[in-house]
């Protein structure tokens, strides 16, 4: 996850709470000192690291009461820290069946590209018919780029090598995908630099000949604080609906340039932690703080998984998973959901205290690999084992072993993978009860 720093620092602030058997005024003082430097090595403006930690003080009046000290100023910190970070707008959503179009806008080099690319990577994942436009004719080799992340994505591309009229192309390609009965009409257009009129002109042009459902302002991370101007600037120039913040993987100035684009009161959607065409996070304000803190979001969680399963053809694995019983057959269900769910550690992230496991354990490309493995492993598996009908003996595991091309240790860190996902969910069920779900779409 982002920003894994500042949720460490003010974790170890807090944790001095919990050390300390006496609490007074200035042991207070000395924790709030701890999160505000957090917060400030984490380039979040002075301005609002000083509101916060006033707000934060001034409902601590009766703190001495709290029979749970360090409880109440982390549900404080989260409260304060969402509200610094929410823009208080919904951002646009897709409409299941239409032709949303939707228009990328940014600098050059913020990432732009890449990022149309994990955006139809990830609408794609979730089942919608996605396309790509390249309405970029300013960059040499915008065409080919685009081009090719396509096919390796394998999502249609509409792009004119010989056409210089980036507007022209983009009329074109909308056509040729709404006629096709394609729902995210994603176009990618020139980036530049800040001071050229032409990007400006360029991008008022194109907006106003396809009137895109959502124009999404793609911005590079590591400017901190400087995001501001540049965010403030396109959404003069062009109705930008929401902001993908790009480059916060591990950057340590991820701080600035969320609380700066939040300052704007435009809704960030997503984050760009990598280059890899997964890896982009999506983005609400209290499930991000929560996650921060390594406190876990359900509802987040049982949403992702919703999307991802097929509710109605799974409803007895979800009703044994609902008792507490989490078998092989459980365990293979949710993996292949997994690989379909974009970013595996993000997920990871949403269970209380995953955060802190994961941190620095093997990247989500091993990761994925080893899902994968499991997966073959279970493939080998007969019915009545995967659902914990049978024990899996020493025999069995031989024969599992040879079925699946994998060492007999793998068939056996898996069998306790599954016994361990079993324990932590029969002690997280009372919460999960207590969330929401979701169906997929709207
Ligand atoms: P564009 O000019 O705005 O279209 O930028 P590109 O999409 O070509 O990206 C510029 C560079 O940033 C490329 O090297 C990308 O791989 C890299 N990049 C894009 N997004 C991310 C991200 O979230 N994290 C990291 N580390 N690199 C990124």
């Amino acid at each position: 996850m982002v920003l894994n720093d500042l949720g460490k620092k003010i974790n170890d602030a807090l944790s001095n709470l919990n050390k300390d058997y006496h609490f007074d005024k200035q042991l207070l003082n000395k924790v709030l000192k701890d999160i505000q430097l957090a917060l400030l090595q984490s380039d979040i403006n002075v301005k609002y690291v000083k509101q916060l930690s006033d707000n934060i003080l001034q409902k601590c009046n009766n703190i001495e009461e709290a029979v749970n000290k360090k409880k109440l100023i982390q549900q404080l910190v989260v409260q304060e820290l969402t509200k610094m970070l929410d823009p208080k707008k919904q951002p646009f959503s897709l409409k299941s069946g239409k032709p949303n179009v939707v228009m990328f806008v940014g600098l050059q080099g913020a990432g732009k590209t890449t990022t149309c690319a994990k955006y139809a990577n990830y609408w794609k994942k979730k089942g919608w018919r996605t396309c790509l436009i390249c309405a970029d004719t300013f960059r040499a080799g915008a065409f080919d780029q685009l081009q090719q992340i396509a096919t390796k994505i394998r999502i249609p591309f509409y792009g004119n090598r010989t056409e210089t009229d980036p507007v022209a192309i983009a009329i074109e390609g909308v056509k040729t995908f709404q006629k096709q009965n394609f729902e995210v009409i994603i176009i990618d257009t020139s980036g530049r630099h800040m001071q050229e009129s032409e990007l400006f002109d360029e991008m008022k042009q194109i907006y106003s000949a396809v009137c895109p459902n959502e124009c999404i302002f793609v911005m590079d991370g590591s400017n901190g604080q400087a995001c501001l101007n540049q965010a403030q600037a396109f959404k003069k120039a062009v109705d930008v609906g929401s902001v993908i913040i790009t480059k916060l993987d591990g950057h340590s100035k991820g701080g600035g340039a969320l609380s700066a684009v939040a300052a704007t009161e435009s809704p960030i959607i997503f984050l760009g932690t990598g280059e890899h065409f997964d890896d982009l996070e999506t983005f609400k304000a209290e499930s991000f703080v929560k996650r921060l803190l390594g406190l876990g979001d359900f509802k987040g969680m049982i949403e992702t998984v919703s999307e991802v399963i097929d509710l109605e053809s799974q409803q007895q694995n979800i009703k044994q998973i609902a008792k507490g019983q989490f078998t092989l057959r459980a365990l293979q269900q949710n993996y292949k959901s997994i690989l379909k769910m974009g970013s595996l550690n993000q997920f990871m992230s949403m269970i209380p205290g995953m955060q802190n496991i994961i941190q620095g354990q093997i990247s989500e490309k091993e990761q994925i690999n080893k899902i994968k493995k499991s997966l073959t492993i279970m493939d080998s598996m007969s019915n009545d084992e995967l659902d914990g009908i049978t024990q899996i003996t020493q025999k069995q595991l031989f024969r599992i072993s040879k079925g699946s091309g994998q060492p007999i240790e793998n068939v056996k860190l898996l069998i306790d993978e599954q016994k361990t996902f079993a324990k932590t969910l029969k002690k997280i069920m009372p919460s999960m009860k207590d969330s929401d779900s979701k169906t997929k779409r709207n």
